[in-house]
């Protein structure tokens, strides 16, 4: 695009606390590799973003109700969704994990819920498969707009578990969050950047070519490895 001419701007929602994808710094700066990717992808592309952190249930029904353009908040690809949003190509793979106090030596495998109560975050995939197994399993569910929020009800011993995807999980755990994993990683859709259906097709589009460009660059493997190490990246 020629420098001269206006560069358009795109709201963009995400979550608020879901780390190594967006979070707070220590600054009280929004950051993470979504934040990274989509600004990133921006420069790359030749437009703007005005970034919205509304929590992931709130910044989906943002989308679907026109109020934002486009949704990064890691948000699995899934089927269903794709009956009412246009996701970009994959840009990281995931899936629920749960997650049990770190000091909490009961709870093993999913048998051990039994009569308990079980934490998970609404609207996302982690609580579709935690209430995919609930009946047969015979847990109850306590549902949080946040994934902080989450952790906090299972370090204080209100939920025996969480489930959360397996990249925040591993990250939080990293960082000293309390919680430690026991069992595996469950089959889940990798991240995608999403816009209504049928809408915001040159959005989507740029996305796309920006995010082809970042990675044969190398700077979008700079933008992992600078919240996960080279290893991960
Ligand atoms: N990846 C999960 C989903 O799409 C969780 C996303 C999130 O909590 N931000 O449902």
């Amino acid at each position: 695009a020629n420098a001269a001419e206006a560069k358009k701007t795109y709201t963009i929602g995400t979550d608020t606390t879901f780390a190594p994808f967006e979070f707070q710094d220590v600054n009280g700066d929004f950051v993470g590799i979504d934040i990274d990717l989509i600004q990133a992808i921006a420069e790359d592309q030749g437009f703007k973003v005005k970034i919205q952190s509304l929590g992931f249930n709130a910044a989906v029904q943002a989308l679907q109700s026109g109020n934002v353009d486009g949704v990064i908040a890691g948000m699995s690809i899934t089927d269903e969704r794709k009956q009412t949003f246009d996701f970009s190509d994959p840009y990281f793979e995931a899936g629920p994990i749960m997650g049990v106090a770190a000091n909490n030596d009961t709870i093993k495998s999913y048998e051990d819920l039994r009569g308990k109560r079980v934490a998970v975050k609404v609207g996302t995939e982690g609580a579709t498969f935690a209430e995919s197994i609930k009946d047969q399993y015979g847990f109850t569910l306590a549902t949080f707009d946040d994934s902080s929020q989450m952790v906090d009800e299972v370090k204080a011993g209100g939920s025996v578990a969480c489930f959360e995807d397996y990249p925040v999980l591993a990250y939080g755990i990293q960082q000293g969050n309390g919680l430690k994993i026991v069992t595996d990683k469950e089959k889940g859709g990798s991240y995608g950047f999403a816009v209504n259906k049928g809408q915001n097709q040159e959005l989507l589009q740029m996305f796309n070519e920006g995010l082809a460009n970042l990675k044969s660059s190398g700077e979008y493997d700079k933008i992992v490895a600078n919240y996960l190490g080279e290893g991960d990246a």
